[in-house]
């Protein structure tokens, strides 16, 4: 081991490598502290050739890596294991913008650039780049490919994967996969680019991404409407979607429990809305063009019936304001104690159902449980999150953890939807994937695994 981290001190260079566990923590500590891994070294290339040159050592020396982006995914798929034997590989030197072509929507950026960078880069060229989520400020575009993300714009512009034009990435044997083409037609053999796509960094190692860009959205509307019901948002999504048509950026499920955490919590929070209703939904609808008028259109939304009330947003502050209330609920949940989280996805017109049977199954196990319910209804996406019942001990509520989570993706399964709608599988949903995905489809993840990497040296533990 030790001439295998010398060998990788030289590849790197002085200021590409740390060994000192106290400035590790940060690095060896999943976003939430579930998980806390080891390590002998991190290492932080800056250049493809680094990366390659640190893969093809390893697999020499039979030492397992771990990629690593911003650390914010949520599935500890980027913590080392305990024994202190793998090598943890930051991509957060690789952070360079190689290419912005306004012309052709496009640009190149290096695995390591922070979400927000890429966005920022877009926006200053007259572009868009869409993938949006809370992390924006930390995660990196290496990790959001790898996990496939989501977020906030999917209902328009897809996930991640929908992002990606071409991938530059390193395989366990260190070869380098040339695939960094920013072509919209290419129909060359199998599309292996999206091999490397929400693997989780178990099939290779993203070191950079050819990413589409669109036209920067304008006249940007931002509303929150009121609603009685669950079912009301999958009934008004429906029919909000099809007046402001692909207008609509997105349309955002927010109980009402989830907004008095973040109104309590997070200072300078305020709901715009008079009174007190179960359920919320934020409509955000944007376009360069042709504004179909987006006040009338609520106005025959409230008129209709399906939202008791509503307020649109007349200027970028307040917008600022009822986006801040959505993307603050994850950090105001944890004052209310322990939380078990779940992120799964069912077909749209199902979201209710899911929602009202899972919660009476959970309350049933558990008493007392509060459901803490948001998240993206034009992607059936539901951040089922629950919340320790007031008075029972925390450690106590997550010892319940797996029980939970059978009981939640029964349900889900039930809808036939899914456990891992955006956060992916890492180690935290290894036994739901082999459990609700079965053995062909594992068993056809496994083959593929075993070909890239049949040593199991590239994130061993991960996913499968
Ligand atoms: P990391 O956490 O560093 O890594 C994630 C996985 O990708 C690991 O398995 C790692 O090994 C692998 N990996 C990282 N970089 C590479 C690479 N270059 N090559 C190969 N493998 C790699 N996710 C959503 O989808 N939607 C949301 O709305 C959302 N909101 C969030 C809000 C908060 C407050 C937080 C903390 C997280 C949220 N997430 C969300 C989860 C997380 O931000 C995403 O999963 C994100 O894509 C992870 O990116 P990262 O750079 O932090 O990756």
């Amino acid at each position: 081991m030790r001439e295998t981290i010398d060998r990788l001190k030289e590849i790197v260079g002085p200021r590409g490598w740390i060994t000192d566990p106290e400035r590790l923590h940060g690095n060896l500590t999943e976003w939430r502290g579930t998980w806390v891994g080891k390590t002998p070294i991190m290492v932080s290339p800056t250049t493809t050739e680094e990366v390659s040159r640190i893969l093809a050592l390893c697999r020499e020396a039979r030492t397992a890596v771990v990629p690593q982006g911003g650390n914010t995914g949520l599935c500890g798929g980027a913590i080392p294991d305990v024994t202190g034997t793998q090598v943890l590989l930051s991509l957060s030197r690789m952070n360079r913008i190689r290419a912005v072509d306004a012309g052709d929507y496009s640009l190149v950026a290096e695995a390591g650039c922070v979400l927000a960078d890429i966005q920022a880069a877009a926006n200053a060229c007259g572009r868009f780049f869409p993938l949006s989520l809370s992390s924006e400020g930390s995660c990196q575009i290496g990790g959001n490919l790898s996990t496939n993300a989501g977020g906030t714009n999917v209902l328009r512009y897809g996930t991640a994967r929908d992002q990606v034009l071409g991938i530059e990435a390193v395989l366990p044997n260190g070869d380098v996969f040339r695939g960094l083409r920013s072509l919209r037609k290419d129909t060359a053999g199998y599309d292996l680019k999206h091999l490397f796509i929400g693997s989780e960094g178990t099939l290779g190692v993203i070191t950079a991404a050819s990413l589409r860009l669109y036209p920067r959205p304008e006249n940007r509307q931002v509303a929150l409407l009121a609603l009685a019901s669950a079912q009301q948002a999958v009934d008004l999504y429906a029919d909000v979607r099809q007046r402001l048509a692909d207008q609509l950026q997105a349309f955002e499920l927010m109980s009402d429990r989830s907004l008095r955490h973040v109104c309590r919590h997070i200072p300078g929070s305020r709901l715009p809305l008079e009174g007190a209703h179960p359920w919320y939904v934020l409509v955000d609808s944007a376009s360069p063009v042709d504004r179909i008028p987006f006040e009338e259109r609520l106005m025959e939304v409230l008129e209709s019936g399906l939202a008791t009330d509503a307020v649109v947003t007349k200027n970028d502050a307040e917008q600022e304001q009822i986006w801040r209330l959505r993307h603050s609920i994850s950090e105001a949940q944890k004052h209310e104690g322990a939380s078990l989280k779940h992120d799964v996805s069912v077909p749209v017109g199902e979201v209710a159902r899911f929602i009202a049977e899972a919660e009476a199954e959970v309350l049933r196990a558990i008493p007392g449980s509060r459901l803490v319910a948001f998240g993206h209804v034009g992607d059936g996406n539901v951040h089922f999150n629950v919340s320790q019942p007031k008075g029972m001990p925390a450690d106590a509520f997550i010892a319940e953890r797996e029980r939970v989570a059978g009981i939640v993706y029964d349900v889900v399964e039930k809808y036939n939807g899914s456990f891992s709608a955006e956060h992916g599988v890492g180690v935290l949903k290894r036994e739901a994937l082999q459990r609700y995905r079965g053995d062909v489809e594992v068993g056809l993840m496994r083959t593929v695994k075993r070909v890239l990497d049949p040593d199991n040296l590239l994130n061993p533990g991960k996913v499968l």
